[in-house]
């Protein structure tokens, strides 16, 4: 519910920061745009959303979010055409998963008004900062916390809603080498493994850390009960390639359902790659990759987009993919997605979201 469909308040900055920016050199999630947006549901009421310069916010030592989790977020990019024209891609996706996990943590209900309008509104004010370029894009953090001041384990009768946005370049330098961690795991059935929330970021952080300390870049998450079928990756949904097909982990309740995997499983099958979602066992791709049929396993995600491993580790042997080439089922579902997202090609799937 909203107190009033009024627009949204704006104060802009006094002089921009555009000037900090350089296209050619973007260090990810470290430079944020002129504008932010805030909007505060009070006891179930949104109240009107305000744009206001980037800065810091006060907090209450007390604030429900800091002490018990609840808290959620979303991650999406705004691209730049040839033309100058600013888009997004699929933000009602978007939109939608993050009032799935508003609902498994128990949190408000965000209303497409502030979500979409809000992010409208923004990139019209700062569209000087999405910036040009391949795989250059302006990347779009809408978030929620609990902000009730009090001490008990209940959900919060006050939540804000936030947008900032930060411009990206390439997210990895190198293909990763990653990990089948079959010891700790990232969510269990019946868990929050499908929300985007924040606590599940830094369930992570220890195992991948180990990880790092071995050499590799990523984790490899297998299920909670084997260890035997694969999960995903980080913050990346996990495709292979065998004998020529896409096979990627089917989604359920400890699977984040990533719109990249969706879009990607869409365009392989408009470019008539066969796709089959189903439980992908660690054996059978070790195996794959040993005999030959498994030639590519890559993970996808919004940050990432489509990020082919260069090996796999599993029980302390890593095994390495081939290369990747252009003719790579990777390369080419990340170059039409990439033309797509651009305006390179037309989308004819009705993805593109104009400014
Ligand atoms: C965000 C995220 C993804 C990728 O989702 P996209 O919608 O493609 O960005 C995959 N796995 C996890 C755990 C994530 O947090």
């Amino acid at each position: 519910m909203i107190a009033e469909q009024t627009a949204i308040k704006i104060t802009h900055v006094k002089e921009s920061r555009i000037n900090q920016l350089d296209p050619q050199n973007i260090v990810f999630g470290s430079l944020f745009t002129d504008h932010m947006l805030i909007a505060d549901c009070v006891n179930g009421i949104w109240q009107t959303p305000e744009i206001i310069p980037f800065g810091e916010i006060g907090f209450n030592p007390a604030l429900a979010s800091l002490h018990y989790g609840q808290s959620i977020f979303e991650g999406m990019k705004a691209f730049k055409d040839d033309e100058g024209g600013v888009r997004m891609f699929r933000p009602l996706e978007n939109f939608k998963r993050f009032n799935i996990s508003a609902e498994r943590m128990c949190m408000a209900q965000v209303p497409e008004d502030i979500f979409i309008g809000g992010l409208e509104e923004l990139l019209r004010l700062d569209a000087a900062w999405v910036p040009q370029g391949e795989d250059n894009s302006l990347y779009l953090r809408p978030f929620m916390f609990a902000s009730d001041v009090y001490l008990g384990v209940r959900p919060s009768l006050n939540y804000r809603f936030m947008i900032i946005m930060s411009p990206a370049g390439k997210y990895y330098s190198g293909a990763p080498k990653v990990k089948v961690e079959t010891e700790f795991i990232r969510a269990a059935e019946g868990g929050v493994g499908y929300a985007k929330c924040a606590g599940n970021y830094a369930a992570s952080l220890y195992p991948a850390k180990l990880a790092q300390q071995q050499g590799y870049t990523q984790l490899l998450w297998t299920d909670a009960k084997e260890h035997k079928y694969f999960e995903e990756s980080g913050t990346m949904n996990a495709f292979f390639v065998k004998d020529g097909k896409l096979i990627t982990p089917a989604t359920s309740s400890t699977i984040l359902k990533g719109i990249t995997r969706d879009t990607l499983i869409q365009i392989a099958g408009s470019l008539g790659i066969v796709v089959e979602e189903r439980k992908v066992s660690v054996v059978e791709i070790i195996e794959g990759i040993k005999d030959g049929s498994v030639t590519e396993a890559f993970g996808a995600g919004t940050a990432v987009v489509v990020s082919p491993f260069s090996a796999i580790g599993f029980e302390g042997t890593d095994y390495q993919l081939p290369e990747i080439t252009t003719d790579s089922i990777s390369s080419k579902l990340k170059n039409a997605l990439n033309d797509i997202r651009t305006g390179k090609v037309e989308d004819s799937f009705g993805w593109v979201w104009k400014v």
